[in-house]
């Protein structure tokens, strides 16, 4: 049985290779010319290895490590931690006082769970007795994270923010050989780069796709495409009122990456600046070694306006220098990262709002005759991150194989 995805970023890939395994005939159809999507490793020319989209992966993300182990990969750890940030300016704090803070903030959650249901991560540190450097530090790290506002974004982001000193994992050689192994067991000739799907025809018979001047049809597919893009698409018939709704719905954050090389390799290092609502780090790369590059993430639209990244890294550059005074900058060769302009996305990933009504889960995930849904977005509380991709192909693939 013919089946398309539409995407190949991690949701799609795996999808689609498992679809391929379980012998259907797959095509996966990607606007870009490279796979991968959000996740997108690059060689600097001094040979440092650096990840312009997603980077860091927790031992909580079961179905990626699953995913990682079959494909034969490993993970290489950065030698510095991913949560235990210093954090630098604003009113004044410390790791441990903000792990204190952290736990005091749990404990109110525990006492009063419901408060994780009706108030926004600000509203939330706000009723907490904690210290008001800590508050700050604290409210910046979710708003980072999260690359949304934090008296926007639901108290539950507060549940993940951790101070661990185990450090921080990333794959082996980069990210992107995940999609890259996924794509090669699939074959040039399943995997097309560089065809847009702009129309998608469709009844209970099947389903028509259009790219360019080609057409596919298919029994069935799976659409990964971001949801802050999928309006793109043409579908004829129109998706039902409820699935356009929950589509338009999504909420997405805003983040964008730098990575300046050093001219000294510094110690590993993780370095939060709290007024400014960015982290850098210095890290090993797969051989233990220190690359010498400072990597910076910059989370929610007021912290990349702050940082003017619309007119280029000149102005975050320079705030960097004065956070870290202790590295060597070659600011001439400089490159920053950013997703809004990025036409397949427009944006970052998926927030969970304050007020999203929990049904959208499972609206956005919902097949309608045909037509299956993944990506991260689709993927409830495990959403915005490339273990929740991985989870939403397996379960669009799961059920595709279960269609009689
Ligand atoms: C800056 C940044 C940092 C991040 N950091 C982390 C992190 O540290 N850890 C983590 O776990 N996650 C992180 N993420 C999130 C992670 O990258 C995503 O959740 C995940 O990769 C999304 O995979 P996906 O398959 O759902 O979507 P995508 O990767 O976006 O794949 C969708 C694919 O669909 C294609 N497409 C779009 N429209 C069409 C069309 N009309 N026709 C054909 N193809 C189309 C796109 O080109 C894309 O390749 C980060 C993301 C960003 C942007």
């Amino acid at each position: 049985m013919r089946i398309c995805v539409v995407g190949a970023g991690l949701s799609g890939l795996v999808a689609a290779d498992l679809l391929n395994s379980a012998e259907h005939d797959v095509i996966l159809l990607e606007a870009r010319n490279r796979v991968g999507g959000r996740v997108w490793t690059q060689k600097l020319p001094s040979g440092s290895i650096i990840e312009r989209g997603a980077e860091y992966i927790d031992l909580e993300q079961h179905a990626l490590l699953f995913t990682l182990a079959r494909l034969g990969l490993s993970l290489a750890p950065a030698g510095t931690s991913y949560t235990a940030r210093e954090p630098r300016g604003g009113i004044g704090t410390t790791i441990k006082e903000m792990s204190e803070a952290v736990d005091v903030v749990k404990t109110l959650i525990a006492k009063e769970p419901l408060r994780l249901l009706n108030q926004s991560a600000a509203e939330l540190l706000s009723d907490a007795d904690i210290s008001s450097g800590a508050r700050e530090a604290i409210a910046s790290r979710v708003q980072i994270t999260t690359a949304y506002p934090v008296d926007k974004v639901h108290a539950y982001a507060l549940i993940h923010i951790g101070f661990g000193t185990s450090e921080g994992l990333r794959v082996a050689g980069g990210n992107q050989s995940v999609a890259l192994r996924l794509a090669e067991r699939l074959g040039d000739e399943r995997v097309l780069l560089s065809h847009p799907v702009t129309r998608i025809r469709w009844s209970q018979n099947g389903v028509t796709l259009e790219s360019g001047q080609d057409s596919f049809s298919c029994k069935a597919c799976i659409i990964t495409v971001p949801a802050s893009v999928i309006s793109k698409i043409h579908f004829d018939p129109e998706l039902p009122r409820w699935k356009e709704e929950a589509f338009r719905n999504v909420a997405y954050g805003h983040a964008a990456k730098l990575y300046i090389p050093l001219t000294r390799v510094p110690p590993p290092s993780s370095v939060h600046s709290v007024p400014d609502h960015y982290w850098t780090w210095t890290a090993k790369d797969e051989s233990g070694n220190v690359q010498p590059v400072v990597s910076a993430f910059a989370g929610s639209a007021q912290s990349l306006e702050r940082l003017e990244v619309k007119n280029g890294p000149k102005k975050w550059v320079e705030n960097l220098r004065k956070l870290r005074p202790d590295l060597e900058l070659d600011s001439e060769n400089v490159l920053l990262s950013t997703w809004d302009d990025e036409p397949w996305v427009e944006a970052a990933y998926s927030a969970r709002p304050l007020n999203l009504p929990l049904s959208y889960d499972e609206i956005l995930s919902r097949p309608i005759g045909p037509l299956h849904f993944a990506g991260e977005h689709t993927a409830g509380q495990h959403s915005s991150t490339m273990d929740g991709a991985v989870r939403s192909g397996i379960r669009a693939a799961g059920e595709i194989m279960i269609t009689p």
